[in-house]
């Protein structure tokens, strides 16, 4: 039975904030805090009480309104025991596989290092979200700052084995630049070229098009799709490891 409600907003030109609402209780919980103004005004607006703030990785754009939103509404801060040194307001650090409650939302933490070696994902089972911060992102994944690509590839893995009906929330507004990318290296997937025609529709508008589900992303994201023989084929690498296509694609995208 689900029971938890979102709102997302944007905060700066291409981070999305989202709040995480649990109606039982009324606890709201803010995924990251890139900025203390705009998640004031989503609480304004929603007339939620924030009193939790997960943390997916240090980042300035994930944490900047941290210490402030944390002092001013006593909101308590999850986020990963490896980033506890360079994230200063955390009070409940986590690792891989630990569970902790938001209001009567049952979380799970995964340790996704990749984009940062810190970085975690949050997954409420029940409620089928997954927010996946930097590491996955509709239709392409976060540049490895710290990480290797090895780290990156099982981080993604592990993501894309949850049930494929889960919804995927990530921290950036990048799925129109990212679909261009994807439709370069596997450019006969139907499904891919399906979906871009929705997003280039969303973005017309000015739409979000975030949450997309895990099946969506395992149809058309290339940086799941590294084991597929057609997108190993187009980018000359016929017969390799997933993970040595995983890393060319990678490198591919970094360059632009
Ligand atoms: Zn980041
Ligand atoms: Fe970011």
């Amino acid at each position: 039975m689900m029971s938890a409600q979102i709102y997302q907003f944007l905060i700066g030109s291409d981070n999305f904030g989202v709040l995480l609402h649990d109606p039982k209780t009324g606890a709201t919980a803010s995924i990251d805090a890139g900025e203390e103004a705009p998640i004031l005004e989503a609480l304004e607006t929603t007339g939620w009480r924030l009193t939790d703030i997960l943390v997916t990785h240090h980042h300035g754009d994930h944490i900047a309104g941290l210490a402030a939103l944390r002092s001013k509404l006593g909101a308590q801060v999850v986020g990963a025991a490896a980033d506890k040194h360079r994230i200063a307001d955390i009070d409940l650090a986590v690792k891989e596989g630990d569970h902790f409650t938001m209001g009567s939302l049952e979380v799970r933490v995964f340790e996704t290092p990749g984009h940062t070696v810190g970085h975690i994902a949050f997954h409420l089972q029940h409620e089928k979200l997954l927010f996946a911060g930097d590491t996955l992102f509709a239709m392409g994944c976060g540049r490895l700052f710290e990480g290797t690509p090895a780290d990156m590839h099982q981080s993604l893995q592990k993501l894309a084995a949850l049930p494929q009906d889960t919804a995927l929330y990530c921290g950036h507004e990048y799925t129109l630049s990212n679909g261009r990318f994807a439709l370069r290296v596997d450019p006969d997937n139907a499904a891919l070229k399906q979906r871009m025609l929705e997003v280039e529709a969303l973005r017309a508008q000015n739409r979000f098009t975030i949450p997309s589900t895990l099946s969506q992303e395992l149809a058309t994201n290339p940086f799941l799709r590294a084991a597929d023989p057609a997108i190993a084929r187009t980018i000359g690498l016929e017969g390799q490891t997933p993970l040595a296509v995983f890393t060319a694609l990678r490198e591919l995208k970094n360059k632009g």
